[in-house]
């Protein structure tokens, strides 16, 4: 018989579990009962959606036997089984892991879960066997096969023998060595507490052979040794129970983490978990997770929301989307409805009024926790927004804003007066009097929004200043547009909606009385900007730019970064202080030397557009300029 050769990834995958680099062997027991829990379902599936006939729930089952002689341990299902294809598809290569992203050797030293992330359950055999023996029928074929391998050389696939439907696999199991103890895996109660402790919810009976002892009858304990017999005892090892359909104060923190981190394969443990029953006008059992950290490819087009979808405790769809707004897409759970008949398919499951009922109160759970979460548990809701606050924001600009009344209590912000994170609402009960508007500034990072120049005249009068440093911020809050009635204003924008007081009646005398150099200024810079004008702004600075139609300098630079032949442009304004000794300089130059005055515009708008953090047009010339003003 021909020995066939693994795909080269999978090869790799093998000598990774031979050599184990993974800690817990034990989880290969886990891995192959869920293989065959998941191999019932699809023929449950089918029994019940009209493909397989005469099938009976309770006759489907996972059976575990040992032989402690031959060192063997046997998993056996009464699934749907696999055809000779799926056999070499589904055994000869990882299935669904495919590029194998995670190749770096440092990563994998550090125990990442590689068994659980990459959905290579199977191959976590190895870790424990020196030889894998897979047997298997398909539902309704007539010819079974065996599948055998011993590790990295390859398998072989041949006919066999089978009664009925199903797969079997044998292990043998490994001798063991002076650092590792493999006997463990041949012994009953070992593997009654593996099961107990990973597959309890397991929803068919796991059940094994058990040895016991009892006393003979009419023998008495004191008897010693022979007052007893050996009787063999078939037992069910798992409860059966799903957690989501236990009792929530029958279930501790650590069995909904150790849930949430096996099903869901990642090491942090939830920032928070939500498990509701809802009755009413949508029946159904949720059990959702808030991870701490985005899986690695979630801020990528790779990554797939959704929400595991079960109809009456049968898996009908792993990645349901429909159940998940975008905004929340970083949510792992799953929901159980009796509602949903099972053989829907997916396209009816997209119209389907009740799974958008269902999806609506999901949502509203969601964001009842994340405001519980904000509200009672600071540090941690922080800690959680640094994972996913962008998502929200998107969440607040998408789709016109029709998330957005939603979502703008869980946004937070940086703030110039508190020098933290802080709500919109707080930022609204302490407006000081009068106050019109909630103010913001754009900027890479709170350093340099610290140091803008157009933030000065607010702060100086005590304004509390939100910080943008997210692409997505501005055009969020635009979408926002008003928080409780108080619109927000950029602190680049023309009119600050400061009060009219006699300094501005000074500015206003004075820009007035400057028009003629303002005009010959903006002349100079040849169309760059829509108005050069005194600054109320501006203490400390000599110039900034400020921004008067609908877009802003931070949203032109985020707009122009997109891929587009169309630019995006802002109506820029150069404003220059008043009482900087640059204004009197310029006053002199219009009387005297009309030339210079036209390169100080030039240099002025390049300065500005520099603090700006905005690329100037000729930076070469802006150098020179400035060494020949030096020498
Ligand atoms: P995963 O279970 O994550 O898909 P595995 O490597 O554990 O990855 O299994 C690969 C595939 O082999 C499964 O998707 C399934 O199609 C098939 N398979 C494994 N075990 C069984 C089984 N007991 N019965 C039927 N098919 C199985």
């Amino acid at each position: 018989m021909e020995t066939k050769q693994f795909k080269a990834e999978s090869q790799r995958l093998l000598e990774l579990m031979i050599h184990s680099i993974y800690t817990h062997k034990e989880i290969f027991l886990r891995e192959l009962i869920s293989n065959a829990s998941d191999a019932i379902d699809k023929l449950y599936y089918k029994s019940l959606t009209g493909g397989a006939e005469g099938l009976n729930r309770d006759d489907f089952e996972i059976k575990l036997s040992l032989d402690k002689q031959n060192r063997t341990i046997k998993i056996s299902d009464n699934g749907i089984g696999m055809t000779k294809d799926e056999l070499e598809n589904n055994l000869g290569i990882i299935a669904k892991s495919g590029s194998l992203a995670f190749k770096k050797e440092n990563e994998l030293k550090d125990g990442i879960d590689i068994i659980g992330q990459f959905g290579v359950g199977f191959y976590s055999a190895f870790m424990v066997s020196s030889l894998v023996t897979v047997k298997t029928k398909p539902y309704g074929g007539t010819e079974a096969y065996v599948w055998q391998s011993e590790g990295v050389d390859g398998y072989t696939i041949d006919t066999c023998e089978k009664q009925s439907h199903g797969t079997e696999i044998i292990l043998k199991i490994k001798e063991s060595t002076e650092e590792e103890n493999y006997d463990e895996f041949l012994d009953q109660y070992r593997i009654q507490s593996l099961v107990k402790k990973y597959s309890d919810y397991i929803r068919y009976p796991i059940k094994m052979d058990m040895q016991r002892q009892r006393l003979k009858d009419g023998s008495k304990p004191d008897e010693g040794e022979s007052a007893y017999e050996s009787y063999t005892e078939t037992v069910t090892l798992n409860s059966m129970v799903p957690l989501w359909k236990k009792n929530k104060n029958e279930i501790t923190e650590e069995e909904y983490t150790k849930f949430y981190q096996e099903k869901f394969y990642d090491f942090t443990p939830p920032i928070a978990h939500i498990h509701t029953r809802a009755e009413g006008t949508a029946t159904y059992n949720a059990l959702l997770f808030i991870p701490e950290r985005p899986p690695f490819d979630y801020y990528t087009r790779d990554y797939e929301k959704g929400l595991q979808l079960f109809s009456s405790g049968v898996m009908i769809m792993d990645k349901c989307a429909d159940l998940l707004p975008d905004h929340f897409s970083f949510v792992k759970g799953l929901v159980d409805s009796e509602d949903l008949s099972l053989n829907i398919s997916r396209e009816m499951l997209q119209h389907d009024r009740q799974l958008k009922i269902i999806a609506k109160s999901i949502e509203k759970n969601i964001k009842n926790e994340l405001s519980r979460m904000l509200k009672n548990e600071r540090e941690k809701y922080e800690k959680f927004y640094k994972s996913f606050g962008v998502q929200l924001k998107f969440g607040v600009y998408n789709d016109y804003g029709a998330a957005k009344d939603l979502l703008s209590d869980l946004l937070l912000f940086y703030s110039s007066s508190e020098k933290k994170l802080v709500t919109l609402e707080e930022y609204a009960d302490r407006m000081k009097e009068g106050q019109k508007y909630i103010y913001y500034a754009c900027g890479e990072s709170i350093s340099r929004i610290e140091s803008m120049p157009q933030t000065e005249l607010l702060k100086e009068k005590g304004y509390e200043i939100l910080y943008f440093t997210d692409n997505v911020d501005e055009f969020a809050i635009r979408m926002l547009m008003q928080y409780k009635e108080k619109p927000f204003k950029s602190v680049t924008d023309n009119d600050l909606g400061l009060d009219e007081n006699t300094e501005n009646e000074e500015i206003k005398k004075q820009n007035e009385e400057n028009h003629g150099l303002f005009d010959f200024m903006k002349e100079a810079l040849g169309g760059k900007v829509k108005e050069v004008r005194l600054s109320q702004r501006l203490k400390t600075h000599p110039v900034c730019l400020a921004s008067g139609g609908m877009i802003s300098l931070e949203m032109e630079k985020v707009l122009n970064t997109m891929p587009g032949e169309e630019k995006a442009k802002a109506e820029r304004i150069l404003e220059i202080n008043p009482s900087h000794p640059i204004f009197e300089t310029l006053k002199k130059l219009y009387d005297s030397d009309k030339e210079k005055l036209k390169k100080y515009s030039a240099l002025l708008y390049d300065q500005a557009m520099l603090i700006a953090g905005m690329p100037i047009e000729n930076p070469a010339e802006f150098s020179n300029e400035i060494c020949a003003l030096m020498s």
